[in-house]
């Protein structure tokens, strides 16, 4: 008797799929709640519009956003969050690339704009997007993540910007958490945008077969121009004919658009010098007005006594004396009076930090030049002597050494960086740094903390 009900719903649920004809398209599970997504995405986009060129002209910006807007108004009422805000922003550069952040934010790159064949093709894209954000794949990718990727994503993120030149590596090095973890999605997620933009193109009045058109083009893209947008968002397989499919199964709302408002906005573009191509005017990560440290401040000199943290996938020894970050996240691990805070920057002078750091390159030595590269990027004054050959928890490892000035003390320090791969090709990296006048204390205790690192993956 109490299973009835039940059973009724069951009954009912069928005929109601039936007649809806288009494919259904669920959330995953996500431990964040939408706030977390919002907040994160604002933490992305302030980082993205420091490194990346914004197009600024009225008459791009208002027509991205009353296409955007149109996108957003023809959402399914299911898929409606009353937190999130979108918002549609053009990027000066060449690239054929488009990219949504958690809670909203959605960046098309004008070189996008200026291939699309229609504006169906356009909206295809921005549709395609707005589909990552509602269906909160950055959180669900983020959710489904081991414990030790999660708190580097939210601690990189969310603990935002941490100081010192130890702290840009790290701030940076969030630069690539974004890159692979809210921007680049499995197979399952492209394949799940693709059908609910489709059915947000219908809804909204363009033909869904535009869309479908839209990645044939990117396609057919090639040599310098090589599309980014496949790169970061993986065909799902036979995603021309699965968009197809679908939109043979939508009704589009009203008559498809033609508008002549594209071919100007296009024309446009087009007077608009663009950037250059590569994002090299990166600013340094934003230092949030980070004072020097009072002198004489003392720092606990390292307990002799070690302990051994386990941390999900690697376990470390670290003197005693060092505390440990509190969101489990950093791993990091410093003396007392090592970690500067202020003005919402914290920044540690002595210590260790170990993290993980999805890169581009799959082959180590690359993989860390690129890190090197972005250090670099914010630290102009750092000397690297370049990368020799080690071995960290029995991988092959590099380590590099870097010479800077710490924005904290204004004294020399040494940064030492080891790094090694996990089995699926993400770099793990240990991060040590301590003052060049204090090397002789810290110099056996690093070499200490490498050589008890042990890798469980
Ligand atoms: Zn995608």
């Amino acid at each position: 008797m109490s299973r009835e009900p039940f059973i009724v719903l069951v009954l009912l649920s069928l005929p109601l799929l039936a007649i809806s004809g288009q494919t259904p398209v669920d959330v995953h599970r996500n431990k964040y709640t939408p706030a977390q997504d919002v907040q994160l995405g604002r933490q992305a986009a302030a980082e993205v519009e420091q490194q990346q060129p914004i197009l600024r002209d009225g008459e791009i910006d208002g027509y991205i956003d009353a296409l955007g807007g149109r996108l957003v108004d023809a959402l399914p009422p299911e898929r409606r969050n009353p937190e999130f805000r979108y918002s549609f922003t053009v990027l000066n550069q060449q690239e054929l690339n488009a990219f949504a952040l958690p809670g909203g934010p959605i960046y098309v790159y004008r070189g996008m704009l200026e291939a699309s064949n229609t504006e169906g093709e356009a909206a295809g894209v921005v549709a395609h997007e707005l589909s990552h954000i509602v269906l909160r794949h950055g959180t669900a990718q983020a959710t489904a993540a081991s414990k030790f990727q999660i708190g580097q994503v939210a601690g990189q993120i969310l603990g935002s910007i941490v100081g010192g030149s130890t702290g840009a590596i790290i701030a940076q090095g969030s630069g690539f958490g974004l890159g692979t973890y809210f921007l680049k999605y499995s197979r399952e997620f492209e394949r799940e945008s693709d059908l609910l933009g489709a059915q947000i193109l219908a809804r909204a009045g363009y033909d869904p077969r535009e869309m479908a058109q839209m990645f044939r083009t990117l396609e057919a893209q090639g040599g310098s121009r090589a599309p980014e947008w496949m790169s970061t968002h993986p065909n799902p397989g036979n995603r021309y004919e699965t968009i197809n499919r679908e939109a043979a199964l939508l009704r589009v709302e009203t008559t498809p658009r033609r508008s002549t408002a594209f071919s100007s906005i296009q024309a446009r573009l087009r007077s608009i010098p663009g950037a250059r191509s590569t994002p090299q005017q990166t600013r340094p990560v934003s230092t949030g007005g980070r004072r020097r440290n009072s002198a004489g401040r003392s720092v606990e000199l390292p307990s002799s006594q070690y302990r051994t943290v386990q941390a999900d996938i690697v376990s470390v020894a670290v003197p005693a004396n060092w505390q440990q970050d509190s969101t489990d996240a950093h791993l990091t691990f410093t003396p007392a009076g090592a970690v500067y805070q202020g003005n919402g920057v914290s920044a540690f002078t002595h210590g260790i930090q170990v993290g993980t750091i999805s890169t581009q390159s799959r082959d180590l030595a690359s993989a860390t030049e690129e890190v090197v590269r972005l250090f670099n990027r914010s630290n102009p004054g750092a000397r690297s002597s370049g990368s020799r050959r080690d071995t960290l928890a029995g991988r092959p490892a590099l380590r590099t050494e870097l010479t800077n000035v710490s924005e904290v003390t204004g004294q020399p320090e040494l940064v030492t960086l080891s790094t090694a791969q996990l089995r699926d090709g993400t770099l793990l990296y240990l991060i040590a740094t301590a003052p060049q006048a204090e090397l002789r204390t810290y110099e056996s205790v690093f070499q200490r903390v490498r050589q008890s690192l042990q890798i469980n993956d």
